[in-house]
């Protein structure tokens, strides 16, 4: 009696499982980019649209949205993404931007829909759960390292800092380092030490890739040994050795960092959205670009079918079905700008798909501006009409700058015979830092946005 009880409750979780996945359809949307891309603003503007039914006209599933809510996320151990706190700094009587993502989070958010028309009345109520996840563009792009040797590592990235100027404090303090002596800590940590300041450095003058990620990011792994190395150039490597103790943690970095974010969080994501600073990357210059068209390579070739579950060995990794790259903080220029910043994503996606020999999800590419912070003016300045925008300054004052013009041909700013000379976005750009503007929202309104409504329809718009 007792072993049919159990096997009949047993029956009746395995169909409450399936039930759920039946009938609750689930929606893992993963939210990445580089850091300071936008993926915090994204987020809190997104849920608070959607919660809202805010400002999201171009935002129409073919079913009736009757409620939006938020709800516990299914993952226990991962933090929760804070949505509450986010919209609070950005809706405050002194609005300022939200603390930036360091880690993985998580945040369910859910949809009571009704099939419109007829069949509505028919089939009644759905419950569609949207889990959006958080994660560092930086974590992704560490999948190219599980294919590298530490020598091979090592080989790459010394030449990326000897290429670049950033470099040389890390080099010099290489320089006088003896990898084959013995092993000891205070060594390996200045190493590492000066190599983290140099990947932030090279990531603050507008550099892409600065793998591993978790130096730049590292959350609760912080001074651990597995973050505690540096590349080295070729050479012995005795027992006990420097040399040898660093191939052993980059290795541990591997298997015991990199893997376990790819097996579970990335490989159950089914749509999403990389966020770019395009604009910021154009400002900086040429050598900031040619290192953004070759690090969204990068991350595209995560999503290339099955190649993360062959690197990782894990089975049964399901496909993301659509990718959208979005250049975010278009709030920066006037919208008579935004195609040209559209065509240059768009280029730089195809490209990437070329390069990642990519025939998986859907892509496309778009400008946004999760939260709008500007408004658009047209001046006169020496007889010429100049279209610039205007928000409130970090330091609180009203102010319409000029950005600059991109150009009309994205192949001006991406073909990498360029080197150089010609420079975009060089008016105001570098003082444009504006705080979100005051917002009052009525009931039942969002934040302000440039076509986050868009981009919610082509993530999500189908699968409700
Ligand atoms: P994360 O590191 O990817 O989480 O980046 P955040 O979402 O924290 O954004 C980084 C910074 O970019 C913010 O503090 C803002 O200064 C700026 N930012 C992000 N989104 C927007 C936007 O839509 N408009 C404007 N004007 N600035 C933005």
């Amino acid at each position: 009696n007792d072993i049919a009880d159990r096997i009949l409750r047993g029956v009746e979780t395995v169909q409450g499982g399936v039930h759920e996945a039946l009938f609750e359809p689930v929606i893992r949307l993963g939210v990445t980019g580089l850091s300071r891309s936008g993926k915090t603003v994204f987020i809190t503007s997104l849920v608070a649209n959607l919660l809202d039914r805010g400002r999201m006209p171009q935002f129409g599933p073919a079913t009736a949205i009757t409620a939006a809510y938020l709800q516990p996320q299914p993952d226990d151990t991962v933090p929760r993404f804070d949505y509450e706190a986010h919209l609070s700094a950005l809706t405050s009587p002194e609005p300022h931007w939200p603390e930036s993502t360091r880690a993985v989070s998580e945040l369910r958010l859910s949809f009571k829909v009704r099939p419109a028309g007829l069949l509505g009345g028919l089939t009644g109520q759905k419950t569609v759960h949207l889990d959006i996840v958080d994660y560092p563009g930086e974590w992704l792009l560490d999948l190219g390292l599980m294919e590298k040797s530490f020598a091979e590592w090592s080989a790459e990235a010394l030449q990326a800092a000897r290429d670049r100027a950033e470099g040389e404090a890390f080099l010099a303090v290489l320089d006088a380092a003896d990898p084959s002596a013995k092993q000891d800590e205070p060594t390996a940590k200045s190493l590492a030490q000066s190599f983290t300041a140099y990947l932030q450095s090279a990531r603050a003058a507008g550099y892409s890739d600065c793998t591993p990620g978790r130096f730049l990011l590292p959350g609760e792994l912080d001074g651990s040994p597995v973050l505690t190395f540096a590349p080295l150039p070729a050479g012995e490597a005795p027992r006990g050795s420097l040399h040898r103790e660093f191939e052993r943690r980059f290795d541990a970095y591997k298997r015991e960092v990199v893997k376990p974010f790819f097996r579970d969080h990335f490989s159950r994501i089914d749509r999403q959205v990389v966020l770019v600073d395009a604009l910021g990357a154009i400002h900086s210059g040429p050598k900031a670009v040619e290192d953004l068209r070759r690090t969204m390579a990068d991350i595209l070739l995560a999503f290339r079918p099955g190649r993360v579950g062959r690197i990782m060995s894990l089975l049964g990794q399901h496909k993301v079905e659509k990718i959208l790259f979005a250049a975010t903080k278009a709030d920066h220029i006037h919208h008579n700008q935004h195609p040209r910043l559209t065509a240059i994503m768009e280029a730089l996606v195809r490209d990437a798909r070329d390069r990642a020999d990519f025939a998986g999800a859907s892509t496309q590419a778009m400008s946004l501006a999760a939260l709008r912070a500007t408004v658009e003016e047209t001046m006169e300045h020496q007889g010429q009409s100049l279209d610039v925008v205007r928000g409130m300054t970090e330091g609180g004052k009203q102010a319409a700058f000029y950005p600059g013009e991109l150009p009309e041909d994205p192949a001006h700013i991406l073909s990498p015979a360029r080197k150089g000379a010609e420079r975009w976005l060089d008016a105001q750009y570098e003082i444009m830092k504006f705080r979100p503007a005051r917002l009052t929202l009525r009931p039942g309104e969002g934040p302000p946005h440039i076509r986050l409504d868009r981009a919610a329809e082509f993530l999500i718009g189908d699968k409700l």
